[in-house]
């Protein structure tokens, strides 16, 4: 297995090759240490995080903007997006209010980012 990647750490954005060797992987081209943990996480147990904006029922065209409390295996991003893209709360919201608790049976969750007050 021989694999290519940016590493998406820091706008360094350093190019990594990532090769099996001996039942390890053997990685090259990281700037720092980060970038090899960073590429044996993608190989093994690629997680993103996300963040997106919501509509607020009761107020005139307000939005809250919501993020995961931690990452998420990359193949459930999209059906989370799916879940928030449902997601109309009622203002008032709290930042850091729990909209969705454990999205998807992730054992994450979908909180405000910031407070949005009834109008
Ligand atoms: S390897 Fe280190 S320096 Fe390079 S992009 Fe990743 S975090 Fe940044």
């Amino acid at each position: 297995m021989n694999d290519r990647m940016t590493c998406l750490l820091c706008p360094a954005g350093c190019e990594l090759e990532v090769e099996e060797e001996g039942g390890g992987l053997r990685v090259r081209g990281h700037e720092c240490e980060k970038g090899r943990e960073f590429a044996e996480s993608e190989i093994r147990n690629p997680l993103r995080n996300l963040a997106a904006s919501v509509p607020v029922r009761g107020t005139a065209l307000r939005m809250v903007s919501v993020r995961l409390s931690g990452p998420v295996p990359r193949d459930r991003v999209f059906p989370i997006l799916e879940a928030i893209a449902g997601l109309r709360p009622e203002a008032p919201v709290r930042r850091g209010q729990v909209l969705i608790a454990d999205v998807l049976g992730t054992g994450v969750d979908v909180i405000a980012t910031r407070t949005v007050p009834q109008e």
